[in-house]
């Protein structure tokens, strides 16, 4: 089944508004057995928008829209798909009615007259109810082809889709149940993910995808069957294989972050971490602070300023433990080493993480490069990585390589 996606309003074409819409529809159709080949954004003008809908009952089984369902003069959906099918518009009274008391339960007692329009129906189309809003969606059947209008806000399509436009769209593909299982990566590239699973791609169902994210290279298996245990049965045989394939590349599932599931490790292990952090600005106590429980476990963190930058030299060189730890050079593995032994005492903490400035050594091969130790009583691991980015891209990635090489170690009983 063939799925559209139009987004409608002048703001997703000025740039004025990132189009959210689309990217929640394509995930949530995908997920209901619809294959969406096309999405576009079209502004609030009736010509643009009759051409986008005649083009679309053409080629699509769905199309759904999202936007210009309001009650002012360039909300022009409705009437683009009533000119486009030839129908006339007329309103309903029991909608005026509902919208009416969409506004008593605001206090306000009078409906402003515009809001009539969001009444508007035509004789193919049924009302798909908004609980979030005053304008309510609509349903048209035409000739093989179901549309979607939904209006603009985020909360209110959700809710919308959950409510009546997904278990719709479910009953038409017949897809039943559909079991999504994410497997997060770290320490492998893309391609060399690709060529290790190339059989195990393009299939259609259990279906299996590679995504880039910030947070590493994510594999997606789809499966759709007709109960729950009939999907599972279909996951999880080919996550086995994927794991067998992949090992230690694999560090979390759905939605674990890095921070999460090194935390959810020392909470297994009842451990504590500590940070002494010359290379991430802060960045790897940042996310580490963002999981609800970190309480129970993250001790702290000593995070100096930018490396190389003559301020930040004392604090540097008390974390690495004076003179003595210098004369290795603050970019090293001794360093990385004597920072994550520090991070434990001076932290009180069972693993400890030392991660060393960026070297600002012009060298290709080292430019950008830190050295991350890992010290705990079960063991000592160092690692090195290269992040030659401007700092907005550089530490983020930093900071998920070190929550990522950490937990891999602790996974690995490494440390
Ligand atoms: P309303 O009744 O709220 O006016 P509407 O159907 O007329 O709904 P719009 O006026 O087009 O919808 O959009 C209302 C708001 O919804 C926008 O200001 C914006 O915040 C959000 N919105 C619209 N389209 C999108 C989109 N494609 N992605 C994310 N948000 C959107």
């Amino acid at each position: 089944m063939n799925g559209e996606i139009i987004a409608i309003g002048r703001e997703l074409l000025m740039g004025e508004l990132v189009d959210t819409n689309t990217a929640y529809f394509a995930q949530e159709l995908a997920n209901a057995g619809v294959t969406v080949r096309w999405a576009s954004q079209v502004g609030d003008d009736i010509e643009h928008l009759h051409e986008a809908f005649e083009r679309a009952l053409d080629r699509s089984d769905v199309i759904i829209t999202s936007g210009g369902l309001g009650p002012t003069s360039d909300d022009l959906t409705r009437e683009a798909v009533a000119s486009v099918l030839g129908e006339e518009l007329t309103v309903d009274r029991d909608m005026v009615s509902w919208i009416e008391g969409v506004f008593k339960e605001r206090g306000i007692t009078e409906m402003p007259r515009t809001n009539i329009k969001q009444a508007n129906i035509i004789p193919s189309a049924s009302f798909l109810p908004n609980p979030g809003g005053t304008a309510p969606g609509w349903w048209v059947k035409n000739n093989g082809s179901d549309i979607f209008l939904t209006p603009g806000p985020p909360r209110e399509i959700k809710r919308m889709w959950n409510d009546h436009i997904g278990p719709a769209i479910r009953q038409m593909t017949g897809s039943g149940v559909v079991h999504t299982r994410i497997l997060r990566t770290a320490g492998m590239t893309e391609g060399g993910i690709d060529e290790v699973l190339s059989d195990l791609f393009g299939q259609e169902n259990p279906y299996l995808g590679i995504y880039a994210h910030t947070n590493g290279i994510e594999l997606r298996i789809i499966a759709r069957a007709a109960t729950d245990d009939d999907a599972l049965a279909m996951t999880e045989p080919l996550e086995a294989e994927i794991r067998r394939r992949l090992g230690p590349t694999i560090w979390g599932a759905d939605n674990d972050s890095a921070a999460s599931r090194l935390g959810d490790l020392l909470v297994g292990s009842s451990m504590t971490v500590g940070v002494v952090d010359s290379g991430t600005g802060g960045t790897v106590a940042s996310m580490l602070s963002h999981v609800p429980d970190h309480a129970r476990w993250f001790r702290g963190s000593m995070v100096t300023g930018p490396g190389g930058s003559p301020l930040a030299t004392p604090l540097l060189e008390s974390m690495l433990g004076g003179p003595a730890g210098r004369t290795a050079g603050a970019v090293s593995e001794a360093a990385a080493h004597q920072m994550a032994v520090n991070a434990r005492q001076l932290l009180g903490a069972d693993l400890g993480i030392g991660i060393t400035p960026p070297s600002a050594d012009d060298d290709e091969q080292m430019k950008g490069t830190i050295f991350v130790g890992l010290s705990s009583p079960d063991g000592e691991k160092v690692v090195r990585g290269r992040f030659y980015q401007s700092a907005d891209r550089a530490l983020p990635r930093a900071a998920m390589f070190v929550l990522t090489e950490a937990t891999r170690a602790l996974m690995a009983d490494e440390v």
